[in-house]
């Protein structure tokens, strides 16, 4: 079917590569070449469709938009055809022999290492990476495309291919469009069974808003029956929510997604709207079942797709939900924006604020719902996309109560479970005045944390927060319910006085009160007065402890400064944050503090065994955080100790 005008080309290397992939291995489900062709053909006339609206010189402009499809039994062939924007030459040449889409190189590098790993590569993901169209060389020895671009100016043109390079030259096509023959292999052949392919149809491209028709042409080459439309081709927001299903929601989405969703990713909530006042606009937004892996960089924010009037105007809009929701998915049909809508003017439309007013409240409302309704699914919500909550509580003012009641944390008391405010404040035992957290990298270690020990001790729950932004979240929150925040590892926790209080004019049952007691009035002033000589610039001050019961040593910040996960973070960031010296706390009421006291009560130089055990005192309050500037020296010291108890060193004093 070469004509003698045209060039033969040699594909790039990613397209080589990718095609080697494709027709190589044996795949299970080859039919997605049909879905990645329909979605083209689709594009197609999408693009057709919007070049109108400017420019009134495009071809074949009062064609119904259609796409049709053709099982010839008697060539073994089957066709795809458009009546869209069509190619000419030199796009014919770069869309379908290069690979523009920077996603190429990943999608080869992921399919490598699954194949390394002795996994079968998920071809399903082959549309997302913008190489669609060599999917249909897992089922054709070789593929025609025959097109003719809407664009005045440029003639009919025939590329072919049979996976090793291609030709391209002059065509014969008549009508604006495209038409892909493929001429299938021998495990394509199933792809011309009427029923297979109307179910594939179906399957993936129900959705689709052209009329998919369908022809089949048997072995003696004779058409039968009539040219059916076998696809919904309706817009499904428009459908009436009273007649739709669960499984018809799910379906949808799945064509939101590109026509693919891995069992267990189905969406968790799904909303649909049609609004008439004060604009009119109509919605199916959906709560995804995964964070979606921003398979093109985390720069780029997928938004909602934008409908006017049933014409997809923009493919990710992301001016339709402020930036926190975006890892919400759907489209949006409004009545009230022009078909010529743009990135860049779309912001001067007054309806867009007030869709945007209108998709913020639903959205939340459908989640407020969800947690109010179904617990367990909206844990699974707020494990997803908690974070993106999170960081509306700091940018969206207006929404703040209703976000403040979204949040979850788990607590040192909830067994792992994630509770909210509400929740906490609800649990609080009498004589608790403020909400305890602590911000850290692991939930686990937090609880473990000498920090909590006070808390402990009197039934306190404490937050665990292990989000970076939390620190931001309870600096904007500040209090909850007339209850100040409060974080452990901060500041004077003045827990015994808090505890005192409660203790007037009830009897204290002996063994806490002679506890309060050791805590209150040990003296252990000689040793704070030694430490802090030792310690030296290492820490701002050396004070006894309210917060520790357990532990003999921690370490905190000061009142309102910036606690240490926060310059951990801001580092991370690569910021430049200077180590400010912290507070060494130590327990009065520890055995070996006390010991360590008695020490100290000598004049003069501090002994050196004294130094030792100060320093042990400042590297355990260090260790239970996780950091140490000196390992070496620390496990110096411990090895010097374990000596010393085993007998193999004089006792150092
Ligand atoms: P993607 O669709 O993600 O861009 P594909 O590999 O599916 O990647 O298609 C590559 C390109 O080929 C498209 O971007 C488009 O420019 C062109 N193309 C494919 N099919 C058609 C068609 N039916 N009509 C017009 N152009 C097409
Ligand atoms: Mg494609």
């Amino acid at each position: 079917m070469t004509d003698s005008a045209a060039q033969p080309h040699e594909f790039k290397a990613e397209v080589a590569a990718v095609l080697r992939l494709v027709t190589n291995s044996l795949y299970t489900n080859r039919e997605i070449f049909l879905r990645e062709l329909i979605s083209n053909a689709s594009d197609a006339l999408d693009k057709a469709r919007f070049a109108a609206l400017v420019d009134k010189d495009l071809r074949d402009q009062d064609v119904e938009p259609h796409i049709q499809l053709v099982l010839d039994k008697s060539r073994g062939v089957l066709v795809i055809e458009d009546v869209g924007i069509g190619m000419s030459q030199e796009e014919a040449e770069t869309n379908l022999g290069t690979i523009a889409h920077s996603g190429t190189l990943r999608f080869l590098e992921q399919v490598a290492a699954d194949q390394a790993e002795g996994k079968r590569p998920d071809l399903n993901l082959i549309g997302q990476f913008g190489v669609g169209f060599y999917s249909a060389f897992m089922v054709a020895e070789r593929i025609d495309v025959y097109s003719l671009s809407a664009r005045p100016g440029h003639e009919p043109i025939h590329w072919s291919s049979d996976g090793n390079g291609f030709t391209v030259g002059p065509g014969t096509r008549r009508q604006r469009g495209t038409r892909i023959e493929l001429t299938l292999n021998e495990e394509g052949k199933e792809f011309l069974d009427r029923w297979r392919v109307e179910a594939i149809v179906k399957r993936y491209s129900n959705f689709v808003l052209y009329p998919i028709k369908l022809q089949v042409v048997d072995d003696k080459g004779v058409t039968e029956g009539d040219n059916k439309q076998v696809n919904a081709a309706s817009a499904f927001w428009t459908r009436d929510p009273k007649e739709l299903g669960d499984d018809d929601y799910k379906e949808f989405y799945s064509h939101v997604m590109g026509g693919f969703v891995l069992p267990g990713d189905e969406p968790l909530a799904h909303l649909h709207l049609s609004l008439d006042a004060p604009i009119q606009f109509k919605s199916v937004l959906y709560v995804p079942g995964r964070r979606p892996h921003d398979l093109f960089g985390s720069e780029e924010i997928r938004g909602l797709q934008l409908y006017a009037r049933r014409v997809l105007v923009m493919e990710s809009c992301d001016k339709l939900l402020p930036a926190y929701l975006r890892f919400v998915r759907g489209v949006v049909d409004s009545e009230d924006l022009p078909l010529n809508v743009s990135r860049e003017t779309l912001q001067e439309h007054k309806s867009l604020a007030a869709i945007r007013r209108q998709l913020t409240r639903k959205v939340l409302k459908l989640l407020t719902d969800l947690a109010d309704e179904d617990a367990e699914k909206y844990a699974t919500v707020w494990e997803e996309f908690g974070v993106f909550l999170k960081e509306g509580l700091h940018t969206d003012n207006a929404h703040r109560e209703q976000l403040t009641s979204l949040l979850r944390w788990p607590s040192t008391l909830s067994e792992g479970k994630a509770i909210s405010l509400a929740e906490y404040v609800a649990s609080m035992p009498e004589g608790q005045e403020a909400i305890y957290y602590i911000t850290g990298e692991s939930a686990q270690a937090l609880a473990r944390s000498p920090h909590v020990e006070a808390c402990r001790a009197r039934g306190y729950p404490v937050l665990l927060m292990t989000d970076a932004v939390d620190e931001w979240v309870v600096q904007d929150l500040h209090e909850h319910d007339g209850k100040p925040l409060r974080s452990v590892t901060q500041g004077d926790l003045g827990l015994s006085k808090a505890e005192a209080k409660t203790k007037d004019g009830e009897a204290a049952d002996d063994g806490e009160e002679a506890e309060a007691e050791a805590a209150g009035t040990a003296d252990i002033d000689a040793l704070l007065t030694k430490a802090k000589e030792i310690l030296g610039e290492r820490v701002k001050e050396v004070r006894a402890s309210s917060r520790l019961t357990d532990s003999a040593a921690c370490l905190v910040d000061e009142e309102g400064g910036l606690s240490r996960n926060m310059e951990r973070i801001l580092r991370m960031a690569n910021r430049d944050v200077p180590s400010r010296p912290r507070i060494l706390e130590l327990n009065p009421s520890h055995a070996f503090v006390r010991a360590a006291n008695a020490l100290a009560q000598g004049e003069g130089d501090p002994p050196a065994r004294l130094r030792t055990w100060v320093e042990l005192l400042h590297d355990q309050a260090n260790l239970a955080e996780g950091t140490v500037a000196d390992p070496a020296g620390v496990v110096q010291r411990i090895q010097g100790l374990l000596d010393e108890v085993a007998g193999l060193a004089e006792a150092s004093a």
